[in-house]
């Protein structure tokens, strides 16, 4: 690899270094760094209560900072959720965000990259573009949110939960548009999910948040191998969901 390379290599996507941010004077989370590059997919694992949508909304300027840097590509973005943030970041909070009363088309002319991309990666949205987004399942409105979010084409994808309540055949189609999305564009993604196994599939690397804090970090390839430790000992116990 040239010094070049390594550099650019560096310097693209998300750093985040020594977040703290929480609701009243005791921060939630505290002293949190976290590296998504360009393209990669980063699970944030932790059990109820760990800091995890806190951190997600303190890096996308949704929740003030108590202390640390935010930098996207290079550059460091400060706290507030201002036009530059609201450009280059994409939240998707568990819950959908669609506007109910417009049609899935309607709801997809949002963005940059436009319909068609959004087709392309969710092809299943494509036979549904006439119908209101609130007569979708709940698996196509998450699925459209995710569109939405990503029609923007952000520089970083924030995604809490999105297989909250959803069937499997869904949240596999959900992971691997994420996938093929964060590949094509170069995407920084930073997504929270409460399963390992779709932790395991969808990310190239798992953090582990426990307390406030990142209390471990792994290659996702080895996560399942891990998975009797990992439970016990930051989340609560195994998961009996069958996921
Ligand atoms: P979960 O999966 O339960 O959402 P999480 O890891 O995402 O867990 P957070 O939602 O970040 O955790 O919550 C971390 C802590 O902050 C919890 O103790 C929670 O009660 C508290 N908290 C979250 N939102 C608020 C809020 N709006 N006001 C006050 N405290 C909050």
């Amino acid at each position: 690899m040239t010094t070049e390379t390594a550099h650019t290599s560096r310097t693209t996507g998300l750093d985040v270094r020594d977040l703290s941010a929480g609701y009243g004077s005791a921060p939630v989370v505290s002293g949190l760094n976290l590296r998504v590059g360009a393209g990669e997919v980063v699970a944030m694992l932790g059990r109820n209560g760990a800091g995890k949508t806190t951190t997600l909304m303190a890096i996308g300027g949704f929740l003030k900072r108590a202390t640390g840097t935010v930098a996207i590509d290079g550059a460091a973005v400060d706290g507030a959720p201002h036009r530059r943030m609201r450009r280059q970041v994409g939240l998707v909070l568990e819950g959908r965000s669609v506007f109910p009363a417009l049609t899935t088309a309607q709801n997809l002319k949002v963005g940059r990259v436009g319909q068609a991309e959004a087709l392309r990666v969710f092809p299943d949205l494509g036979g549904r573009l006439n119908v209101r987004a609130g007569s979708l399942s709940g698996g196509e409105q998450q699925m459209l949110s995710l569109a939405r979010a990503m029609c923007r084409l952000p520089r970083v994808l924030l995604l809490d939960e999105l297989s909250f309540g959803l069937a499997p055949v869904m949240c596999d189609r959900l992971f691997s548009g994420i996938r093929q999305f964060a590949a094509d564009h170069g995407i920084a993604v930073a997504v929270v999910e409460q399963h390992l196994h779709y932790a395991a599939m969808v990310a190239d690397r798992v953090v582990v948040m426990h307390q406030g804090r990142l209390a471990l970090e792994l290659p996702s390839s080895e996560l399942l191998g891990r998975r009797g430790e990992i439970e016990q000992l930051y989340l609560g116990g195994p998961d009996l969901s069958g996921a």
